[in-house]
């Protein structure tokens, strides 16, 4: 748990947004800015600034599985989904606290940009 980390502090509700996925481990929530129609974080209660410092592979593993049932829920499932982690800079890591992107509802390009 870190005080001053923007997803420690969103998984513990000290600010206020929607969860669409509760469990012992994790929460996920919609992206602010999102990037496809469903664009969801997936994010674990425990501060682990990146996939770097991760260390439980089952933490890690049921990240993947819980955004897959948000999938299913969302409709995604069957048409195609994407789930990323950016680490460090070259990836686009704005956020220190590991999270696992769901994208979908849409078609998407490969490679990524
Ligand atoms: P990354 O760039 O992989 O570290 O992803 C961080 C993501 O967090 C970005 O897609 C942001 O749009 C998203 N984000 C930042 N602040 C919030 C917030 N308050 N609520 C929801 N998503 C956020
Ligand atoms: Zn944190």
């Amino acid at each position: 748990m870190a005080d001053d980390c923007l997803f420690c502090r969103i998984a513990r509700q000290e600010i206020p947004v929607q969860l669409i996925h509760e469990s012992d481990d994790c929460v996920a929530f919609r992206d602010i800015k999102p990037q496809a129609p469903v664009h969801v974080l997936v994010v674990p209660r425990e501060h682990i600034a990146s996939l770097n410092d991760a260390r439980d592979p089952g933490l890690i593993g049921r990240l993947s599985l819980v955004a897959a049932e948000i999938a299913e829920r969302e409709g995604i499932a069957t048409t195609g989904y994407r789930t990323v982690m950016n680490t460090n800079a070259d990836a686009g890591q704005t956020v220190f606290h590991v999270h696992l992107h769901l994208l979908g509802g849409r078609s998407m390009a490969w490679p990524p940009g």
